[in-house]
């Protein structure tokens, strides 16, 4: 866009949404949601449904004695990739002085830190996205039925014919991480573009298992749209579109289902006079919005769900609160994208996502990286968890939202609210690269 007629538009945003002031002056705020509906009205125009999320935690099932067999590290369950929900008293604490606000009622935190395969969210969406196209090319080739035993994947057989093909992505790091572990043990060729963002060590650990890796100047966005013309000239490859693909999302949303169970094992109620309030951090959208979409279908308008941004890289804000979504980027507000939350270092959010998002989220609200450093730093004195610093975003909603309860209209008692942090990665951070984050949160 010219720059005058481009000025001119963020002038006229500017007027018609206020809140971009202090978007783009990089304050952490809290943007609730002027037109969230009620689940039951809103769900029948959504274009995913409850069928398609059964769908997806259907083929998760057979896929789990080959994941069983492959990844030795998911024999405690069997084959189902998931994490544990802990209770975390001492942060609770911890936060209450450090907000200068109780948290009242429970609080928990759900570790997909600790995800096995790949230590982050990704290990949902991503595995689930390769899974299916293995699956769908195996049926194609006549090597397989839904009705078999999924272990006789893990064989030269199938890895010859998946050799045949490549899978191409462009990430910030931990999606590359997820697609390349499952990839390379599948035996498809995988490449994965990363920004400019993206460890050095996740590179490394991909370039290890025999991962392709593509190195960009550029952010994450870029890093995707080379991924994409890549993918474009070869028939035989399976491009993973972390900005528009259904098969991620609804690889995340199974999420919710399994959440539900832990709750109830734990006797967490939730129902219309026990809200369940749920922080997800948010980079391109796909993994904080499958998951809210599953949460929606599993506990309707009981549950409320925030993403948490940084302040450097409020994609998600910006899309929502101007209403277009992925027509506009936090870049063109002249905001930098600079953060050391890695994972969440996204300028323009999934416009699949936005639409999805669109009035069944409850708020966006953002953190400064010093914020996020001090946390890290805290939950691993109070608690002994190791987080990264994109996954530690989730905890400076909870005073947030208690702050805005009212505004929130939530008619339930705070009181008797449970607040789950979505803790997305972490525990494949080397030693050195962790120590180095707790240091500078112990400075702040
Ligand atoms: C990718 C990622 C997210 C956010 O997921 P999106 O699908 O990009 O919104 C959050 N935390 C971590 C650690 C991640 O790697």
């Amino acid at each position: 866009m010219r720059r005058r007629s481009c000025d001119l538009m963020i002038k006229k945003l500017l007027s018609d949404y206020p809140v971009l002031r202090d978007i783009i002056a990089a304050k952490p705020i809290l943007w609730l949601n002027p037109v969230r509906k009620p689940f039951e009205i809103i769900q029948s125009q959504l274009p995913l449904g409850k069928e398609d999320v059964e769908d997806a935690a259907n083929r998760l099932e057979r896929f789990r004695p080959y994941i069983e067999q492959a990844f030795p590290d998911t024999a405690p369950r069997r084959g189902q990739i998931e994490s544990p929900l802990v209770e975390i008293p001492a942060m609770q604490n911890w936060m209450g002085a450090f907000y200068d606000h109780d948290v009242p009622g429970r609080l928990l935190v759900k570790l997909d830190s600790h995800l096995p395969i790949s230590g982050s969210i990704k290990a949902r969406g991503g595995i689930y996205e390769v899974l299916k196209f293995a699956e769908t090319t195996a049926i194609a080739h006549g090597l397989l039925k839904i009705t078999d035993d999924y272990r006789q994947i893990d064989s030269k057989n199938f890895r010859t014919l998946f050799n045949g093909f490549s899978v191409i992505v462009g990430s910030t790091g931990n999606l590359g991480l997820s697609i390349g572990i499952i990839s390379a043990k599948l035996g498809f060729r995988a490449t994965v573009h990363m920004s400019e963002d993206a460890k050095q060590w996740k590179k490394q650990m991909l370039r290890t298992i025999g991962v392709t890796v593509v190195e960009h100047k550029g952010d994450y966005s870029h890093a995707v749209a080379e991924a994409r013309e890549q993918a474009k000239v070869d028939p035989l490859c399976h491009f993973v579109d972390d900005e528009n693909s259904q098969d991620l999302f609804l690889g995340y949303s199974v999420a919710a289902e399994r959440l539900k169970r832990q709750l109830a094992e734990k006797a967490v109620r939730v129902d219309s006079t026990h809200s369940l309030c749920v922080y997800l951090p948010c980079g391109v959208g796909g993994g904080p919005g499958g998951v809210t979409f599953g949460l929606k279908l599993a506990f309707g308008d009981n549950v409320h769900c925030f993403f948490a941004e940084p302040t450097q890289s409020p994609a998600m804000m910006v899309g929502l609160s101007t209403g277009l979504h992925e027509q506009i980027s936090a870049e063109d507000l002249g905001i930098k994208n600079k953060t050391i939350a890695d994972g969440l270092a996204v300028s323009r959010p999934s416009g699949l996502v936005c639409r999805m998002m669109k009035h069944l989220l409850s708020g966006v609200f953002t953190v400064q990286d010093d914020e996020l450093y001090r946390l890290l730093a805290f939950l691993a004195k109070c608690e002994n968890i190791r987080l990264e610093p994109s996954a530690v975003a989730g905890f400076s909603g909870v005073s947030k939202i208690l702050r805005a309860w009212e505004q929130l209209e939530i008619s339930a008692d705070m009181n008797h609210a449970t607040h789950v942090v979505w803790a997305t990665g972490g525990s494949m951070v080397p030693d050195d690269v962790w120590n180095a984050y707790y240091a500078q949160g112990c400075l702040q």
